[in-house]
């Protein structure tokens, strides 16, 4: 069901592809497939789980045993209701479930049970941003409930194919975008948000590496602002790197086809990740070769106002709301909030680090110290050495002025590898910043007393007093407080 296209953006010559006969946009769409996070399947009670053993989470249902009855699980219904409100999507309160009638090994029933004319969910919107304070508004065409199909493993035995079905009946929501994707950076930046948005509202963990998401590519080319060019589906990839690889690639060859004079065939496409290409897999199938009928085994889907009221008044604050609270409650850069609201995790821990302490500084830490950290080491923030109260501790310490911050990372390297109170270890181990004037007087004399000539010649060159304040920390082991050594340094050397 191709729905009427229109185009709602303006042609940006900065993502346009040159090729030897001009200038060229992209114009992408994506259906992706998102596994609905439920313990059990869709139609079925068995369990949705990820791995165990082949053949393990198998239903009478899910191996289309004559005479087998599907019953719906109303938590997936919810799920999807609750991504169609996230995606600020119209909701359907009356929906079918079609079949969609094709054969495969691992599609025992012979067909998928989906919805095709009337979908649990409508148009919505999901924002992207281009640049941190850049965003743009990408169509959502509709969602739909479906269930996914089992896997067929080739690679086991030299003559025989084997079946795997506990992904069989796996709850799926079909995201269908309009074509409004003008780059594979916008492709990326918009699975990355879906994503994101689901993690918030808890229906997908979003995990592609487990094939919790996968999106079909829809790629065109056409001259900047002129008629929308016939398109290639991409089938099931699931990463975004490789989304990316494959829209590059895709839009390079369709344009050298165009520029030789030749025209694009509407055809369904694999992506081959070793080679970095795309390749032709079959002709563009067509809704009606599938047949596709309302289910005679499940009655339509509805539900009333209420129903949707109650699971509207249950979202979560989602990630666009969440970045510009947290722009405006502590005066985070777009770029700093973005970082921070990509996972629920990192946003719950920022802000416990955050509350009651100077936000910009919460951010530097979160942000440059600990991700920096666990990024190098592969650590899950989830399983942070170093906690938000821990870390809030160390920064109270510096705000204070107790440390300095010097000293800072070296209690966060401290507390890292072997925990404890910050407080505690900075009185323990000594570490407290030297503020005492005796102490920094007698320090910087000792300095000035060793260097004559460079004493002599700072008077010229005021800049110099950033070598001498360097000497006099080290020689305090980072301890004296930094801004009464420059004080105490201009005074002894008369540099204003
Ligand atoms: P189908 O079932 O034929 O794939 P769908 O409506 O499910 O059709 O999905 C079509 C997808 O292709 C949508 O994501 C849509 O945005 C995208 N699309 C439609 N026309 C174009 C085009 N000219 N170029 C790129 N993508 C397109
Ligand atoms: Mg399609």
């Amino acid at each position: 069901m191709t729905p009427e296209i229109v185009d709602t953006r303006t042609p940006d010559p900065k993502k346009f592809i040159s090729g030897a006969t001009g200038d060229w946009e992209v114009i992408i769409g994506l259906e992706v497939h998102a596994q609905v996070s439920s313990k059990a399947k869709l139609f079925s009670a068995a369990s949705a789980e990820y791995g165990g053993e082949p053949n393990d989470h198998v239903s009478m249902i899910d191996a289309a045993m004559p005479g087998m009855l599907p019953v719906i699980n109303e938590f997936c219904v919810e799920q999807a209701v609750r991504t169609g409100l996230g995606l600020k999507a119209k909701i359907n309160n009356y929906s079918v479930f079609d079949r969609k009638n094709y054969f495969y090994p691992d599609l025992p029933q012979g067909y998928q049970i989906s919805q095709f004319k009337q979908p649990i969910v409508g148009e919505g919107i999901v924002t992207i941003n281009t640049t941190p304070e850049e965003s743009v508004e990408i169509g959502i065409e509709r969602l739909h409930l479906e269930q996914d199909a089992g896997k067929s493993i080739h690679d086991l035995h030299p003559s025989m194919s084997f079946v795997d079905l506990n992904r069989s009946g796996v709850a799926l929501m079909e995201i269908v975008s309009k074509p409004d994707l003008r780059s594979s950076d916008e492709a990326k930046a918009y699975v990355s948000k879906l994503r994101t948005i689901m993690r918030y509202l808890g229906t997908c963990d979003g995990n592609m590496e487990q094939g919790s998401m996968r999106a079909d590519v829809n790629v065109s080319v056409r001259r900047p602002g002129g008629e929308f060019g016939t398109r290639c589906e991409i089938k099931n990839v699931n990463s975004i790197r490789f989304m990316a690889q494959a829209i590059e690639y895709e839009a390079r060859r369709q344009i050298d086809i165009l520029e030789d004079g030749g025209t694009i065939d509407q055809e369904t496409r694999l992506f081959d990740a070793k080679k970095g290409e795309t390749r032709s897999m079959r002709s563009k199938e067509e809704a009606h070769d599938y047949r596709y009928f309302p289910d005679p085994d499940l009655l339509p889907l509805q539900f009333d106002q209420a129903f949707v009221d109650a699971i509207a008044s249950s979202l979560p604050e989602l990630p666009d709301e969440k970045k510009a609270r947290l722009m405006d409650e502590f005066s985070l850069s777009a770029y700093d909030a973005e970082v921070l609201i990509a996972e629920p995790k990192s946003a719950r821990f920022f802000e416990a680090v955050a509350k009651g302490r100077d936000g910009k500084l919460a951010a530097n830490w979160v942000i440059n110290e600990l991700f920096g950290r666990l990024n190098k080491q592969g650590t899950d923030i989830n399983d942070s050495p170093v906690s938000a109260d821990q870390l809030g501790g160390i920064l109270d310490l510096l705000t204070e002025k107790t440390i300095s911050g010097k000293i800072a990372k070296e209690l966060f390297e401290i507390v890292w590898q072997e925990g404890g109170d910050p407080k505690k270890i900075v009185e323990d181990r000594g570490m407290k910043q030297v503020t005492d004037t005796g102490a920094i007087e007698a320090a910087v004399d000792e300095v000035i007393a060793a260097n004559p000539e460079k004493a002599e010649q700072v008077k010229g060159k005021p800049g110099m007093i950033g070598w001498f304040v360097g000497q006099v920390m080290k020689a305090s082991g980072g301890k004296a407080n930094p801004q009464a050594v420059n004080e105490m340094l201009r005074k002894k050397l008369g540099v204003e």
